[in-house]
């Protein structure tokens, strides 16, 4: 029997961790696989991901800039990649190539599993209305939280956030707020940083009233202390990084492929 390959495509991609992870997955179950970085040039998604098909790939995952592209690219979509507006996990059959979102679900799971932290009837605040904000919201919004607030730089961009899942948030009693990080003085119970600001020299200008002791402050960056977490962490909050966000998202895309739940604790421990 050929050995299943698979690939996660991007633009850089050297830096990308998802082969050893899956690696680590594969392994606790005793499966060998094929599972190689691909960088793609930036005007050459699609001429790649068709490559892969014709070499018999089973799946791909996509990370920057492409999992807009792979939105457009898949043929079918899942609830939760057409909420997203954004595709990182696809899977390809015989005719058709089928698109996935799988970032949510790793978010919520890596809070719910390795920070013990419940997220029903919570005050949660999402700071970032980007490509991973509009990922997380279905997945948020379906744990039953008391209030989800935005808060963005661009305030437009966090109102057409919430106008896209207002019915959503209706249906699960969830009340939406969108509001600016000058207008921050409430605490929350979790806060979530799903900004790429970590990246850059110019830190979020936010009080540090919305931690409390109780809260989980949750930076989806990992690999580095960002100014959020050392706010965060001044403030007497318990801090989390995204590394466990990223080995869960994976492990759920390892699902869609392999029908396999890995055990993702000693994998995010060996990444420690
Ligand atoms: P986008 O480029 O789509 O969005 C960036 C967001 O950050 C926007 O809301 C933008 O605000 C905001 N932002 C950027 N710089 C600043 C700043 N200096 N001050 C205030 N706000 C700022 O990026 P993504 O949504 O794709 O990614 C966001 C972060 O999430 C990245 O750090 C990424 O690495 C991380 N991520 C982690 C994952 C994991 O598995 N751990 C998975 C996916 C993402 P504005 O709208 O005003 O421009």
């Amino acid at each position: 029997m050929s050995v299943e390959k698979y690939a996660v495509i991007g633009h850089p991609i050297a830096h990308s961790k998802s082969p050893l992870i899956h690696q680590a997955f594969a392994l606790q179950f005793g499966k060998t696989i094929v599972y190689e970085k691909v960088l793609a040039p930036l005007d050459g998604f699609a001429s790649t991901v068709q490559q892969l098909q014709q070499q018999g790939y089973v799946g791909a995952n996509v990370t920057v800039p492409f999992k807009f592209e792979a939105y457009d690219l898949s043929q079918t979509l899942s609830e939760r990649a057409q909420a997203a507006g954004a595709v990182n996990t696809l899977s390809f059959g015989q005719t058709q190539i089928q698109g996935d979102n799988t970032d949510g679900c790793g978010l919520v799971n890596d809070i719910l599993k390795h920070h013990q932290t419940a997220l029903a009837a919570k005050k949660i605040l999402l700071l970032g209305a980007g490509g991973a904000a509009q990922g997380v919201m279905l997945p948020l919004i379906a744990q039953g939280p008391a209030q989800l607030t935005i808060a963005n730089r661009t305030q437009d961009k966090a109102q057409a956030m919430l106008d896209k899942f207002a019915d959503a948030g209706g249906q699960c009693g969830v009340s939406l707020a969108v509001t600016t990080f000058a207008a921050l003085t409430e605490t929350y119970d979790v806060v979530i940083n799903a900004t790429s600001a970590g990246l850059t020299e110019t830190p979020l200008q936010f009080s540090s009233h919305v931690f409390g002791t109780h809260t989980l402050a949750y930076d989806m960056m990992y690999g580095r202390e960002t100014p959020f977490m050392q706010q965060a962490r001044t403030a007497g909050a318990q801090v989390a990084d995204g590394l466990g966000m990223l080995i869960e998202q994976a492990a759920e895309a390892f699902f869609i492929w392999h029908g396999l739940r890995p055990d993702t604790a000693p994998v995010i421990q060996t990444f420690r």
